[in-house]
């Protein structure tokens, strides 16, 4: 396999030589060490402003999710430090030790200055300058006679979330204008999936506040962590804990911080937690503890669905209203056997099977027990590794009481994950877990105003040809067919902005052998990457310090970011790149203008004239609270977002956001069910060759691969290492500290070894986010899976097996 051993910048990093150097000598060496306060401070913006630094409104808005917004002092034109930045809301006045060194970001030796073209082979690293008006007429000319040749289709372009705001993301316009085809990274697609349609809410959090975990008399924590995955929420379930002495249960296979934290830890097998679930609906059922009231009054159980087609039976199947009106809702039966609409009888029955007019119909909750009843605790205990006594404390302690159940992304990683949502969320249905303050099953963020992606209106103008999006781990699963779907792969170009596809993606090797038959990768980044060091041609991006927009990713703050300071070298924003790109394609009918035209077009939605936000109003007032308080309560009123507005635990019908030809069993997934992770399962043949569940987690000193060059970050550590339980290396002869290589048949990775006692044994853990060339050799993402499952294209980063060896370094 061959790898990059030097930047782009000339300044060559080896593997070996850039683990050894220390990163007190990496800052020395760098343009940062000049312009860098020597600590970075935490003050509030009357403190920080006394100073003779002019102090601007910028947002950390890079993918974790947080956004928080903070202070960018600038001095002679230099962006010299940030700090925190005082909000009306003190829960929001936050800011992470990453935050803190963006100033380092900016100034990074790394930093990508001028526009160039790849002169050796692909990944070798060899570079040679051009100006941007080649750059741009290379690129323009290279898609227009793809077009010609191929279809417009046959270009690509792939965004990822290094910078999350309306502007970075106008390539997207760009790739509708052309006809050409969008690559969807799907990550977390499972998690993006779930929710609406069975609670009703994007990101299952749009009825539930963070401030809501006060209420709660239990706080269950499953399948994340969140002191470093969602790190400006962990306050709200330590005060919930400290301060209204609700109890933390925490569901995760490895001993994370929030673990240390918990009343109750609960180490399961990795890809179990369906099961689980399953298993405590079980005991609410058989132990009598199931909320039937609240079945009755806020769930689909009492909806009948015909036994023929698994559809709800409706008005009009018996002649009571006309096929799709607004009135044809699903039939419910009352204990006297008279029939109804569903919410217009009282007491609806929730269990039983019927034959009305002919049709033979039973009760949804009929076909969920059904699906309960095979998972008994006993069953659930020998493949979760849970004890039986464990699964009924569990179940007894999620019906007490109002109770909050928060699940995380690690769920999603698993090719199981969509069926493990569904399992929990029913479980917490017949548990009663919601509509009151306290009790809302949903998942790790809050997602309220999110104006950091590109609206769909904005991204797909009117009478624009189009884009085609396909989605990139099934995408890989059709590369001998290139056929998704009834849809032909043939992307020979591709344009990459605002992601490191090596540094974050599933299947590295497979995506490499995709590219090889693109004739063209263009590449856009601040920095020197995995993925620049393999384009053909890189563009320098600015930092978002240096260009002007508004986010509002997980806050409800719409933030001003100002433009702190001049674009470094011969940088540009992705805004200005594109427009570029749009003049010269001939298509600047579908650009804006500039950003204030842009912006405009983003707050012009009935939302934000509801609360009367604008893009002058943000920019006047620096921040803009979009609704307080944050206590709200999913289903407090008694509806939710769902097509029957009750919590659907049965699906009647499947959302597919992808098609690529693939076979689905429809009755399967409309209800929850549990079955093995895809590869990472212990009876699959594959795990006696490589008996070990590889996964990761999020570092406190990462965001993907952002901050991974930082070098006050390097300093707490300087180099990749996966943890692993002592039984699993003693076994191998390792010892801690050792240098180990992690192999399977798709790649290889060595790098150094912790004991962790924390861990299960069977499983590794990386700390997320290490690029290519900081690694001994070879790569982690090289080692992952690329399966798909049929409803959800996601990205399966933990169903990945491996084995581990001790390496000679
Ligand atoms: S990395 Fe996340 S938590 Fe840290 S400052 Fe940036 S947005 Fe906030």
């Amino acid at each position: 396999m061959k790898h990059v051993e030097g930047t782009i910048l000339g300044a060559a990093i080896g593997r070996r030589s850039f683990l050894k150097g220390s990163a007190a000598a990496v800052i020395a060496a760098g343009l940062g060490s000049s312009l860098c306060e020597s600590q970075p401070a935490v003050a509030d913006e009357k403190k920080t402003g006394a100073s003779e630094d002019i102090v601007k409104p910028g947002t950390c808005r890079g993918g974790c999710g947080a956004g928080c917004q903070m202070n960018v002092h600038v001095r002679d034109g230099k962006i010299v430090k940030t700090s925190r930045r005082k909000q009306s809301d003190p829960d929001v006045t936050r800011v992470c030790n990453k935050g803190l060194t963006h100033a380092l970001r900016v100034y990074a030796e790394d930093r990508l200055k001028y526009p160039m073209k790849r002169v050796g082979e692909r990944g070798e690293g060899k570079w040679e300058q051009i100006s941007w008006d080649e750059a741009i007429t290379t690129i323009s000319d290279k898609w227009k006679e793809v077009a010609e040749k191929h279809g417009p289709r046959a270009n690509g372009f792939l965004c990822g979330s290094g910078n999350i705001t309306p502007d970075s993301q106008h390539g997207k316009r760009l790739c509708s204008a052309m006809g050409a085809t969008l690559l969807d990274a799907a990550q977390d697609r499972v998690f993006y999936a779930s929710f609406p349609p069975i609670v009703g809410s994007f990101k299952g959090a749009g009825g539930g506040g963070r401030n809501d975990l006060k209420n709660a008399k239990h706080i269950f924590i499953w399948g994340f962590n969140p002191s470093e995955g969602d790190s400006q929420t962990f306050h709200y379930f330590l005060r919930a804990k400290v301060e209204h002495g609700a109890k933390m249960i925490v569901i995760d296979p490895t001993f994370t911080i929030a673990a240390s934290k918990a009343d109750l830890l609960v180490p399961i097998h990795p890809g179990t937690d369906g099961a689980l679930a399953l298993a405590m609906a079980n005991v609410l059922v058989n132990e009598g503890l199931a909320k039937e009231d609240f079945l009755k009054s806020d769930t689909v159980a009492p909806c009948l669905v015909k036994e023929a087609d698994g559809k709800y039976l409706r008005l009009s199947d018996i002649g009571k209203a006309t096929v799709g009106a607004p009135e044809d809702k699903c039939v419910v039966r009352a204990e006297d056997g008279s029939l109804g609409a569903l919410g217009e009888v009282a007491n609806p029955v929730i269990r039983g099977t019927f034959a009305i007019e002919g049709i033979e119909v039973r009760t949804a909750y009929d076909l969920l027990l059904e699906r309960v009843s095979e998972w008994t605790p006993e069953k659930a205990s020998e493949i979760c590794d849970v004890p039986v006594e464990t699964i009924r404390e569990l179940a007894h302690l999620v019906q007490d009481g109002h109770n909050s159940v928060n699940i995380g992304l690690g769920l999603d990683h698993v090719t199981n994950g969509m069926a493990t949502f569904s399992s929990i969320l029913s479980m917490c249905m017949i548990a009663g877990q919601y509509g009151h303050p306290g009790n809302t099953a949903k998942g790790m963020f809050r997602g309220e105003i999110s104006i950091g992606w590109m609206p769909y209106g904005l991204a797909n103008p009117k009478g624009a040809p189009g884009s085609q999006v396909f989605y990139s781990p099934a995408l890989l699963n059709c590369m001998e067919s290139k056929k998704y779907g009834d849809k032909d792969i043939n992307i020979k170009t591709l344009y990459i902005w605002d992601h490191n596809l090596f540094g974050t993606q599933v299947g590295g090797v497979r995506w490499r052998k995709f590219l090889e038959d693109v004739e063209l990768l263009v590449v856009a980044d601040v920095v020197s990457t995995s993925t620049t060091n393999y384009a053909d041609i890189v563009l320098p991006a600015c930092h978002y310090f240096e260009t002007e927009t508004a986010s509002g990713d997980d806050t409800r703050y719409v933030f001003h970011n100002a433009k702190s300071a001049e674009p470094l070298y011969e940088s540009k924003s992705d805004f200005d790149i594109f427009k570029m790109l749009f003049e010269k394609m001939d298509l600047q009918e579908y650009d804006f203008k500039d950003i204030d035209e842009l912006m405009n077009a983003v707050f012009d939605n009935p939302t934000a004239k509801k609360i009367n936000l604008t893009w002058d109003r943000v920019k006047e007032e620096g921040s803009v609270l979009t609704f307080e308080p944050d206590d709200r309560v999913m289903g407090q009123e008694g509806t939710y977002g769902t097509p029957t507005g009750r919590l659907q635990f049965y699906q009647e019908s499947i959302p597919l956001d992808t098609d690529y030809g693939q076979t689905i069993d429809f009755m399967k997934e409309r209800l929850p069910y549990w079955e093995p992770p895809m590869e990472a399962w212990k009876e699959n043949p594959l795990a006696e060759k490589y008996p070990l569940v590889f996964t990761s987690e999020r570092s406190k000193y990462k965001v993907h691969t952002q901050y991974t060059r930082v070098p006050w970050l390097l300093e707490f550590e300087d180099e990749p290492y996966v943890a692993v339980n002592p039984v699993d290396c003693e076994a191998r002869g390792i010892a801690d500290g050792d240098y180990i290589r992690m192999f399977n048949d798709r790649g290889t990775c060595t790098l150094r070894v912790r004991f962790n006692n924390g861990i299960r044994p069977g499983m590794v853990v990386i700390d997320h986010g290490w690029d290519l060339d900081q690694f001994v050799d070879g790569f982690y993402c090289d080692l992952l899976g690329y399966n798909v499952t049929p409803v959800v294209a996601n990205s399966y980063y933990f169903d990945t097996l491996i084995e581990i060896e001790k390496a000679t370094v």
